[in-house]
């Protein structure tokens, strides 16, 4: 069984290289329509980016970055990544709350989704990297949607409400998900996940940053495979340093995970779109354009 999918994957590459109409003609019923839209989801002062190491990288330094949310168009299903900042977010940062990060928010989701004519109630599944405000902030808006999570994430959340404030983590931000009677709309992964079961999108699980972080693998038709991030890096130096910020769940666990993306982008040679990097939300299609 080892050597089936090699074999497989060279027959189709030599079936696209002979023949490319009969490999578009078999494909296209299958292949769904694929778009990458990216949202600008807060902005957030960092004061101190020294809290983004364990090792006192950074002293005295200040960055500014973003939080981003980006929704995805499978076939007929709309999949948003993240959610941001919380709507209640000021529209310009408070300077004066003495927390390291300053805070603000333009547009919530909902009015970036008017620009490409989506509703609330349009989105089909809400994935979610990792529990942290600035990336569930949003999340209750889409109380129709199915939310797609690391099990191990959810259930921190929400049966360790004490542990996962001490985390940076509240569960009230995901409460139109949490509840027995809300069961079937949960899809709470174990491990890594091929969502649809084409290929296009994968949910690759990087525990580390918190007990059950995920980043994003996917597949476009055009651009190619993208990774977004999750939050296994803030930042494009703190990539290149392989550092591990200071408020982390654990610190081997984050090495671990950073050698797995790391490989996994080097094996697809994928794009990495740090979600949290501003020169890479910069560089995408702004809407209502999006990647394809
Ligand atoms: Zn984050």
């Amino acid at each position: 069984m080892k050597h089936l999918k090699p074999l497989l994957l060279a027959f189709a590459f030599s079936a696209c290289i002979v023949s490319p109409s009969f490999a578009e003609d078999a494909a296209s019923p299958a292949a769904p329509e694929m778009r990458l839209y990216r949202l600008a989801c807060g902005e957030i002062g960092v004061t101190d980016l020294n809290v983004f190491s364990d090792t006192d990288r950074y002293l005295g330094q200040a960055k500014d970055i973003v939080a981003s949310c980006y929704l995805i168009k499978h076939g007929d299903d709309w999949v948003l990544w993240d959610t941001g900042l919380p709507d209640a977010t000021p529209k310009v940062a408070d300077d004066n709350t003495g927390s390291p990060f300053k805070l603000s928010l333009k547009e919530t989701l909902t009015e970036q989704l008017v620009k490409i004519g989506i509703k609330p109630e349009d989105i089909d599944y809400v994935g979610i990297s990792h529990g942290h405000f600035d990336h569930v902030g949003g999340a209750n808006a889409f109380s129709n949607a199915k939310l797609i999570m690391q099990k191990t994430e959810y259930d921190f959340m929400t049966t360790q409400p004490d542990k996962a404030r001490a985390a940076h983590m509240d569960s009230e931000l995901i409460s139109s998900f949490v509840g027995p009677e809300k069961e079937a709309q949960r899809m709470l992964l174990s491990g890594d996940a091929d969502i649809f079961g084409d290929g296009t999108l994968k949910a690759i699980v990087l525990p580390g940053h918190t007990p059950g972080h995920m980043a994003l693998l996917v597949n476009l038709p055009e651009t190619g495979p993208v990774v977004l991030s999750g939050d296994q890096w803030h930042f494009h130096e703190n990539h290149e340093s392989n550092g591990v910020p200071s408020f982390n769940f654990d610190r081997a666990d984050t090495l671990a995970s950073s050698d797995k993306l790391n490989e996994l982008i080097k094996n697809h040679k994928a794009k990495l779109i740090i979600q949290h990097e501003p020169k890479d939300n910069e560089a995408l299609p702004k809407l209502p354009e999006y990647l394809k």
